[in-house]
């Protein structure tokens, strides 16, 4: 495998040792470069509000993530890395918990979608509109997920990665609900620095 951050290579589904020391996940894994054809597809499932996508979608997220999957050890459970409100107000479904729906229901993961993004606060000022979108790349695991997340290991669930910092996001919130190893698996990733 080659490390998800810098492509140097690695002997299992971890980040290169460098690497994990500035990273709250595990390991993580992308199945494709963000190429043209994933980019139309992406495009017809997520804002032409094209549901009979998602599992097409899935079905490249399972195939080309099964090698990289074998190197996991033991159960884990399927976690979506949750859209932004905003996105899902745009296109009434939550497109990333759908694929990931599709995809623990054709793997052996259960779905558990234990994150939220942190977007609600009543604060007025110049800078709310900052403070807002701020807050909503927070996320947090709400207190009826705590049980199906301690102790876990988990797989979470993207489209695209651009800088990482949505799953480091949703790393550090399982993490700090006492979740063990968090593995990445993302459909395409954005040439990413270092
Ligand atoms: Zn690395």
């Amino acid at each position: 495998m080659a490390c998800f951050w810098c492509n140097a290579l690695t002997e299992d589904a971890r980040f290169c040792v460098k690497c994990r020391k500035r990273s709250q996940l595990t390991g993580a894994y992308a199945v494709s470069e963000y190429s043209e054809v994933v980019k139309s597809l992406l495009r017809d499932y997520k804002y032409h509000h094209f549901r009979g996508a998602a599992p097409d979608v899935a079905k490249l997220l399972i195939e080309g993530s099964s090698s990289f999957r074998q190197l996991i050890f033991g159960k884990y459970i399927v976690v979506p890395v949750p859209s932004t409100v905003k996105r899902i107000r745009k296109r009434s479904f939550d497109h990333s918990l759908l694929m990931a729906r599709e995809f623990s229901r054709r793997t052996s993961g259960n779905l558990v979608p234990a994150l939220r993004r942190s977007g609600s606060l009543h604060q007025v000022g110049s800078s709310r509109q900052a403070r807002l979108s701020q807050l909503n790349n927070l996320m947090h695991v709400p207190g009826r997920y705590a049980q199906s997340v301690d102790r876990a290991t988990i797989l979470l669930i993207d489209d695209v990665v651009t800088t990482g910092a949505s799953l480091e996001e949703s790393a550090r919130a399982l993490k700090q609900a006492g979740a063990k190893h968090i593995f990445g698996v993302v459909l395409a990733k954005k040439k990413l620095g270092g």
